[in-house]
């Protein structure tokens, strides 16, 4: 008979850091510049071991965690079944859903198991290819250029950001990177779930777009609408050749249902930090595979966040999981993903390599994290 080896959830720390970057990186779903990364470490204690996680987000996350979430789970015991769905959905009614502290209590279920989580999570997949992710609304020179770096580390899939003002613009970068690389295949980003600045797309732009894709056999278009209709990116995904994605700010296995139901995408693309944390995007990744539908994971988190994918990732069938997102524009990848931690991902031949270490595989290092706390 299996042992159930009760641990009760003790402290949750929130170490929240600000990553000084060569230069201010403007992401294209952004209407400023970062002159400064700020993230958050979490931290969560249980049987004398620690679990990790990261987020996106500040002081203000920081102190809803320390305060009325710490006070909330507390004593409660870590089996992650026993962690409430409705306890994580605590996060939203605040300020943020609680999928970084699910991870954080998964890396220490790992630790405490001895093996690396996508092992523990049942997968046997030893890396995951990965696909590169562009953030910036760079010339077609310049985006060529960062291409070539990454089809030199064995890269065959791009993803490039559609959010310049005309459409002709961003077929440009498109049409320049095509034509540099045949063995590079691209997908495009047009970020219209996010709020947070235009240009917002109307339903036949997004088919304009769609359509002038076809001609390059673009992988997939992701996030061509408002989050919201779903009517939409049905009547999309039926009307263009171009697989339709999206799902990165979601969150609930029910809104995933209302979507997948919907007919929304071709592939679903939850994000184990983001939503409700590993357990939910595992059920998610279920649903997408019995509507026969890809599952890839954002990733554009901060190194732990991005790891917690990654397991997620390799936890997955390849055919459902092909690929991982990875963020690795050269003003990022060093300082923000891996800059804290005390070791780093290696990628080989367009793969990033699981860590075998118990849990994520890396963890903070407290003499790093000292120089870059404001919080
Ligand atoms: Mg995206």
């Amino acid at each position: 008979m299996l042992r159930k080896r009760s641990m009760k959830l003790g402290d949750l720390k929130v170490h929240t850091l600000a990553i000084p970057l060569r230069e201010p990186i403007q992401f294209s779903w952004e209407p400023f510049p970062h002159p400064v990364y700020v993230f958050s470490i979490v931290e969560v204690e249980a049987g004398g071991f620690k679990g990790y996680s990261a987020i996106e987000f500040g002081a203000a996350y920081k102190h809803f965690l320390e305060t009325t979430v710490k006070l909330t789970i507390q004593g409660l015991d870590i089996e992650i079944e026993d962690v409430d769905a409705r306890l994580l959905e605590v996060g939203s009614w605040a300020i943020q859903r609680l999928g970084a502290l699910e991870v954080a209590i998964w890396d220490l279920i790992a630790k405490r198991e001895g093996l690396p989580l996508y092992r523990l999570l049942g997968g046997g997949r030893r890396k995951v290819k990965v696909y590169a992710s562009t953030g910036r609304l760079l010339s077609a020179e310049e985006t060529v250029k960062m291409v070539e770096k990454y089809a030199e580390l064995g890269i065959d899939v791009v993803k490039l950001r559609f959010r310049r003002e005309r459409i002709n613009e961003d077929l440009e970068v498109l049409k320049a990177v095509a034509r540099e690389f045949s063995d590079v295949k691209i997908s495009v980003d047009a970020n219209q779930a996010w709020s947070y600045t235009p240009p917002y797309w109307s339903r036949k732009k997004a088919m304009k777009v769609a359509k002038e894709l076809e001609n390059f056999e673009v992988l997939w278009l992701e996030e061509p609408l408002w989050k919201d209709d779903v009517e939409g990116y049905r009547w999309l995904r039926e009307n263009t050749s171009i697989e339709i994605s999206g799902g990165e700010l979601e969150h609930g296995i029910q809104r995933f249902r209302m979507l997948i139901e919907g007919g929304a995408f071709d592939i679903v693309q939850a994000d184990a930090v983001y939503s409700n944390g590993i357990q939910e995007c595992r059920k998610v990744a279920a649903l997408a595979e019995a509507f026969n539908l890809k599952f890839m994971p954002h990733a554009w988190d901060p190194g732990l966040g991005w790891l917690a994918n990654l397991h997620l990732a390799a936890s997955l069938p390849e055919k459902l999981c092909p690929y991982i997102e990875t963020p690795l524009d050269p003003l990022w990848w060093n300082e923000v993903m891996f800059g804290v931690l005390n070791g780093e991902v290696e990628l080989e031949k367009g793969y990033a390599k699981l860590p075998e270490q118990p849990g994520l595989g890396f963890e903070p290092d407290e003499e790093k994290m000292k120089k870059f706390r404001i919080a």
